[in-house]
């Protein structure tokens, strides 16, 4: 554990031991893990992995039933003027459709003594300066991310909290978006953003929690997720397959047929399946490794919890 630095709170958000039941549902499981500054943090796991509940608890919208989240070593419920310390997007459709753009951020500017002005840079650097006067009613999916941004970064706060930012933006959207989380860890933020889509993550985060059914599953940097979740396989072509698969036999590995005279061997290296070749005076006519997509590594290593979240979604409709 991380020693505590009770005077001088750094940046940061504790996951204690958290669960969170609605009825006999279990949304977060015995949940912990910390969020650090300086670096975008991928909150990952598939839909009803319990992301959205865990993140509520940190803004303090959910108490946890089990354990606690501290944000700057205290509950959201203890900071005083919160939105100076923390940002969150939560969910873009709850804001009041007939409201301008611009009056609801001054609303909560002016309640957390927030100077004006900060409303209109805010607006201009989520790049909605030229909607400020319209009706959020009348605001796409991306734009009302967007103006969401903007309130969240209102204050500017040490740490943010967003959900699934990328959703709703397009192709422009999303590279704008990367490139604020980017800058906003630059400047030694806390950037948590969540999403139930490991491409979009992988571009995005330097470091990834991941979760399903509630459970952490991982939480470790993207660079040592694709090095160890990765799997490797060796694809080639020979014409004497027969020979090669014995020989690979010998030694622990399987040869097996793929579609186009390819044959590939599962969890190798090439060089090993070359040396192998070579010393039978096997002729390869290619050899080549191949990784899993980091999606497909999300998946296979998130596949059980999926099933049983969909179970529990459909008990919690009850
Ligand atoms: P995610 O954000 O990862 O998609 P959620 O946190 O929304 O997951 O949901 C986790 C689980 O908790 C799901 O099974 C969901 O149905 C359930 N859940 C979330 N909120 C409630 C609630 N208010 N009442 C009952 N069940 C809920």
């Amino acid at each position: 554990m991380a020693t505590e630095k009770e005077s001088l709170p750094q940046a940061r958000i504790d996951v204690r031991d958290v669960t969170k039941r609605y009825g006999s549902t279990v949304a977060v499981n015995q949940l912990t893990f910390q969020v650090e500054p300086g670096r975008v943090t991928g909150f990952l796991g598939p839909n009803g992995a319990g992301k959205t509940t865990t993140m509520r608890m940190m803004l303090g919208l959910d108490r946890p039933s089990d354990g606690e989240v501290l944000i700057n070593g205290r509950p959201y419920a203890r900071i005083e003027e919160p939105l100076r310390h923390v940002g969150a997007l939560l969910d873009p459709a709850a804001v009041h459709p007939g409201r301008r753009a611009r009056d609801q951020l001054l609303v909560l500017a002016r309640s957390n003594r927030i100077p004006d002005v900060r409303v209109d840079e805010m607006l201009d650097r989520v790049g909605l300066s030229s909607v400020t006067k319209r009706r959020i009613g009348g605001f796409s999916l991306g734009m009302r991310q967007r103006l969401g941004l903007a309130a969240a970064l209102l204050g500017d706060p040490q740490v943010l909290i967003l959900d699934e930012p990328l959703n709703g933006l397009d192709p422009e959207g999303i590279q704008w978006i990367r490139k604020l989380l980017r800058e906003l860890a630059e400047d030694g933020r806390v950037v948590l953003a969540s999403s139930h889509l490991m491409n979009e993550m992988a571009v995005t985060a330097d470091h990834l929690v991941i979760i399903g059914r509630g459970r952490l599953l991982a939480d470790v940097s993207m660079t040592e997720f694709s090095a160890r979740y990765g799997r490797g396989r060796v694809r080639l072509r020979t014409t004497r397959p027969e020979r090669l698969g014995k020989a690979l036999a010998a030694e622990g590995l399987t040869l097996t047929a793929m579609n186009g005279g390819m044959w590939e061997v599962p969890e190798a290296q090439p060089d090993h399946i070359g040396a192998v070749a070579a010393r039978e005076g096997v002729p390869l006519q290619e050899l080549e490794l191949y990784r899993d997509s980091l999606e497909e590594a999300f998946l296979r290593m998130t596949a059980r919890s999926a099933e049983f979240t969909a179970a529990a979604g459909r008990e919690a409709l009850i």
